[in-house]
C-alpha cells in the first residue's frame, strides 16, 4: 500500500551536505543495464533534468551507480518506455502537455505497459496540484513531492529509498516466478514414470530455471554404507549424453566425481563459477546427486530456488522410486522376477492387437507334483526349482518371448508357435535340473491357445488356456492339450447346466432311489445304495454321471450331498420303523464334500435330526479320493469313525492303493468296481482282480461288496470266491423310496414263504 499522503512538508531549511564523488562524466553506463540502477526523469523543465543528474550523478546506490534515461513530454515518455526495460525509478513531472499529462502517464505505464515494478514519483512545482488520493492508490505511486521539496539530500533519499522498494520486489517477483516453476517442473516431473526418466527431466527443470542450456549428469550414490561410492548414471543432458548407462569413477571423470563425491559427503548444493552440483536426499532410498554446467554464477536467488527445488525433488525421486518398487510388486513375480497374471494378461492384450497375434501360441507349464517335492525337499529348495525352471524357459526356447509366472507352479510362455509348442517345450524337461549338487527331474502338462484363433481378451485367453491344461491334466500327465473351440462350447454347455442344476434342487426336480445290496449266500436284502436322480420337467433322466461333478464344481454338492444325506437317513429310519431293523444304508460322499471343514458338524447333526442310527449308516468314499492327501484323508476318517457311521472305498481297484497304506485307513468295506465284475467270465484270467480284491478284503479284516452285479453267472462266480454281498440289476434296480417299501415287503414274504 502506498502511504497516506501527509500534508506537504517544507523542507526548504535542508542542507546540501553531501560528500559528492569524484565526477566520472565520460564513463559509460554499464551495457545491459545489470550492473546499474536506471532512473528515467520525465519532465518539461530542461532545468530539472540537469539538476537532478547533478544532485545524483555520481553516487552510488545499493554498491551500483545510476543511469539516466531523460523524456521532456509525456508523449516522448510514452514513445521511450516501449523499448526501454528495467527502468528502476521514474522521476515524473505532473504538469506537462496538460495539466495531469503526469498522472495519465502514469495509468499508461501501469495499465497499458504493464510496468508493475518500475517506481514512480510524482514531483510538481505547484502545491495545489497534488494528485487524488485515489490515483495514487490505484497507480502505485510511490512518492509525491513538490519540486521545492527535493532538496539534494531529500532527493537522494527519496530516490535511494525507490530504489531499495525496486530491488525488492523484482527479488519477490523473481522468486515468485522461480517458485512458479518449481511447482510447475514439480508437476511436470510427477508426470514422468520411472527413475531415469524423471532423472533426465530433473536435468531439464534445473535447466530450466537456470535459464540456461542444460550440459549435466545426475548420478545415484550406490551402497552408501560400504564406502564403495559407485556412481551410477541416472540421466544426462547435452555435452554429457556419452556418460548414459556408465558408472562415474575417479579417473576418467574425476573433476565430476570429485564435485559430487565433495556434495554428497557434505550433503547440500555446491556453486562453483562455472558448474553447480545439487543434492537431492533420498530418505526412503539413495542419495542423487546432479552436476552441471553453467555460463553464469547462480544468483543469491537462483541459489536459493535451487535449494527449494532440490528439496522437492528429493521427495519426488523417493516417490518415483517407491511407485517403480510398487509397479515391480504389482506386476511382477517377486522370486522368478518373471511377469505375473497380471502383466502377462496386458502383454496379451496387447499381443491380440498387434501383428504377432496369427503365429503366436500362449502356453501353461504347470509342473507336475510339484507340491510333493515342495514339501518333500523344502520350499527354499521348491523356489531354487522355481528359479531354475524360469531361467530354463527364458533362455532355451530362444526367440522373442514372454515368460511369466502366474501361480505357484504355473508358468507361461507366450511367443511365435515355431517355438511355443509341446514339442519345445517338454523336451526342457527332458533333463533333471541340478539344484545344490542334487538333480531334480520334473515333468509338465500344458495347456495350449493359439491367439490366431481366439476371440476375445487378453484375460481370456489365459481362462481357454487353463480349460486346456485341465484337460490335459485330467488325461494323462506330462502331455498336452490344445484350446479348441469346442470345447468352449462344452463349457458353456456345462455352465447351462450348472443353472440348470440348481434351479432343479431349488423347485425339487431332485429325488433319491435305493438300489438294495444283498447277501449272496441267502439272497436277501441287507441295504441300499442310495443314488441321486434329476428328472427334468420334460421328463428326461439326466445321469448323475454328468451332473454329479458339475455340481462338485460349482459346490452346489455341499447342499445337495447333506440333502441326499438327511433324505437318506431319514429313509432309513422310516424302513426301520417298518420293521426292517437290520438294514445298511450307503450313502455316496464326493471328495469335495468331505474336504469341506464343515463335513464332520454336517454328517453328525444329520444323524442327530432324523435320528438315524449311526451304525446302520455307511458312507462310500471312492479310491481315487483316498489316495490324495493321505494324512488328510487318515485323520478325517479316524473322526469320522467317531460318529459311530462306517466306511466303504467304492470303485476299488482301480487305484493304486498300496496295502500299506489301506491298513492306515480305518475302512470297513471294500466294493469291487463294476469293471471288474463284468470281466468275470469264470476264466481265471477275467476274475483276477476281482479275487485279488476279495483276498485283500480277507486279509485285512474288511467286508467285500460287489457292484454291478447284471447276470446270474457272476453272482455264483463271486460267491465262489468268497465275495459275501452284492449289488447289481440281476438283484434289482435303483428304486423309490415307495418303491424300496413295496420290494422289501415282497421281498420279505417270499423269504417268509
Ligand atoms: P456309483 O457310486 O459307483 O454308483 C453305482 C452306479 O452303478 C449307479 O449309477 C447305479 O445305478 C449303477 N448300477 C448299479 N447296478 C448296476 C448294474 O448291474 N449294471 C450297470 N450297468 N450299472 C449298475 P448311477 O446311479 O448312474 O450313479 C453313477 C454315479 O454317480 C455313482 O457311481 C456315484 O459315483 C455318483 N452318484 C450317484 N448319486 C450320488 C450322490 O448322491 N452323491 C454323490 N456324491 N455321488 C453320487
Ligand atoms: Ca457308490
Ligand atoms: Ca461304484
Amino acid at each position: 500500500m502506498p502511504p497516506p499522503i501527509t500534508p506537504l512538508e517544507q523542507s526548504k531549511d535542508d542542507h546540501d551536505d553531501l560528500v559528492f564523488l569524484e565526477e566520472h562524466p565520460a564513463a559509460p553506463a554499464v551495457a545491459g543495464a545489470r550492473n546499474v540502477w536506471r532512473v528515467m526523469i520525465i519532465d518539461d523543465d530542461e532545468d530539472v533534468h540537469s539538476t537532478t543528474t547533478f544532485a545524483l550523478g555520481n553516487l552510488d546506490m545499493q554498491q551500483r551507480p545510476l543511469e539516466f534515461v531523460h523524456a521532456y513530454s509525456a508523449g516522448q515518455a510514452r514513445e521511450l518506455l516501449k523499448h526501454e526495460s528495467e527502468i528502476a525509478v521514474i522521476l515524473l513531472d505532473v504538469v506537462m502537455e496538460q495539466d495531469d499529462a503526469g498522472l495519465h502517464l502514469v495509468r499508461y505505464i501501469r495499465e497499458t505497459l504493464n510496468l508493475a515494478d518500475v517506481r514512480i514519483i510524482l514531483r510538481t512545482g505547484q502545491p495545489g496540484y497534488a494528485p487524488e488520493i485515489d490515483a495514487i492508490r490505484d497507480f502505485d505511486i510511490n512518492d509525491y513531492k513538490t519540486k521545492s521539496e527535493l532538496t539534494r539530500i531529500k532527493l537522494f533519499t527519496t530516490v535511494t529509498a525507490a530504489i531499495r522498494s525496486y530491488e525488492q520486489i523484482r527479488k519477490i517477483n523473481d522468486s515468485r516466478r522461480g517458485l512458479n516453476q518449481i511447482v510447475h517442473a514439480s508437476t511436470q516431473l510427477m508426470a514422468l514414470h520411472g527413475v531415469q526418466n524423471f532423472a533426465s527431466g530433473v536435468l531439464t527443470q534445473i535447466a530450466d530455471l537456470l535459464g540456461q542450456d542444460s550440459n549435466g549428469v545426475l548420478c545415484v550414490q550406490e551402497c552408501p554404507d560400504d564406502g564403495c561410492h559407485e556412481l551410477m548414471v541416472m540421466a544426462t543432458a547435452g555435452s554429457y549424453r556419452h556418460l548414459d548407462n556408465t558408472t562415474l569413477c575417479n579417473v576418467e571423470h574425476k573433476h565430476i566425481y570429485d564435485a559430487m563425491e565433495l556434495t554428497l559427503g557434505q550433503r547440500r548444493n555446491v556453486y562453483g563459477p562455472d558448474f553447480i552440483t545439487l543434492y537431492f536426499a533420498g530418505k526412503a532410498s539413495r542419495d542423487f546427486v546432479a552436476y552441471l554446467e553453467v555460463g553464469r554464477a547462480p544468483t543469491e536467488i537462483d541459489e536459493r530456488l535451487l535449494e527449494v527445488f532440490c528439496s522437492n525433488v528429493a521427495v519426488g525421486l523417493d516417490n518415483v522410486e517407491l511407485v517403480t518398487h510398487l509397479h515391480n510388486a504389482a506386476f511382477y513375480d517377486q522370486l522368478s522376477k518373471l511377469p505375473n497374471r497380471t502383466r502377462l494378461v496386458e502383454i496379451l492384450d496387447a499381443t491380440l492387437s498387434g501383428p504377432a497375434r496369427d503365429d503366436a501360441t500362449l502356453s501353461l507349464v504347470d509342473l507336475d507334483h510339484f507340491a510333493e517335492t515342495n514339501d518333500a525337499l523344502g520350499h527354499q529348495f521348491g523356489d531354487t526349482l522355481l528359479v531354475a525352471v524360469a531361467g530354463r524357459l527364458q533362455t532355451q526356447l530362444g526367440g522373442q518371448l514372454t515368460v511369466a509366472r502366474i501361480g505357484g507352479d504355473i508358468f507361461c510362455v507366450l511367443g511365435d508357435s515355431s517355438q511355443v509348442n509341446p514339442a519345445n517345450i517338454l523336451a526342457l524337461f527332458q533333463h533333471p535340473f541340478s539344484i545344490d549338487g542334487q538333480d531334480v527331474q520334473l515333468s509338465a502338462t500344458l495347456g495350449l491357445v493359439r491367439l490366431g484363433e481366439h476371440e476375445g481378451s487378453g484375460a481370456d485367453a489365459l481362462k481357454d488356456a487353463d480349460i486346456a491344461l485341465k484337460r490335459a491334466k485330467s488325461q494323462q500327465r506330462a502331455g498336452h492339450f490344445y484350446f479348441s473351440r469346442s470345447m468352449g462350447v462344452e463349457i458353456r454347455e456345462r455352465v447351462r447346466m450348472m443353472h440348470a442344476l440348481r434351479t432343479a434342487f431349488g423347485q425339487n426336480q431332485l429325488f433319491v432311489v435305493y438300489q438294495p445290496q444283498i447277501d449272496l449266500a441267502t439272497r436277501r436284502p441287507v441295504g441300499a445304495e442310495a443314488l441321486l436322480r434329476w428328472q427334468t420337467p420334460d421328463g428326461k433322466f439326466i445321469s448323475p454321471d454328468r451332473f454329479i461333478p458339475i455340481a462338485e464344481y460349482s459346490g452346489l454338492i455341499i447342499d445337495l450331498g447333506e440333502w441326499v444325506m438327511r433324505t437318506a437317513c431319514r429313509e432309513l429310519v422310516d424302513l426301520r420303523k417298518a420293521g426292517h431293523q437290520n438294514f445298511m444304508m450307503s450313502i455316496n460322499v464326493s471328495q469335495v464334500q468331505f474336504r469341506h471343514p464343515h463335513f464332520l458338524e454336517m454328517l453328525r447333526k444329520a444323524l442327530e435330526d432324523t435320528g438315524a442310527p449311526p451304525e446302520f449308516v455307511e458312507l462310500e468314499i471312492t479310491e481315487s479320493m483316498a489316495m490324495e492327501e493321505p494324512d488328510l484323508l487318515i485323520k478325517m476318517l479316524a473322526q469320522i469313525k467317531q460318529t459311530g457311521v462306517s466306511i466303504a472305498i467304492d470303485d476299488f481297484g482301480t487305484g493304486f492303493s498300496s496295502l500299506s497304506y489301506l491298513q492306515r485307513l480305518q475302512i470297513d468295506r471294500l466294493k469291487i468296481d463294476r469293471a471288474f465284475v463284468t470281466e468275470i467270465t469264470g476264466s481265471a484270467r477275467g476274475s483276477s482282480i476281482a479275487e485279488m480284491v476279495i483276498q485283500l478284503g480277507r486279509n485285512l479284516g474288511l467286508a467285500v461288496i460287489a457292484e454291478g452285479v447284471e447276470d446270474e453267472r457272476q453272482a455264483q462266480i463271486l460267491q465262489a470266491l468268497g465275495c459275501p454281498l452284492a449289488q447289481g440289476f440281476l438283484f434289482a434296480r435303483p428304486m423309490t423310496a415307495t418303491a424300496l417299501n413295496g420290494w422289501l415287503s415282497n421281498d420279505a414274504l417270499e423269504g417268509a414263504a
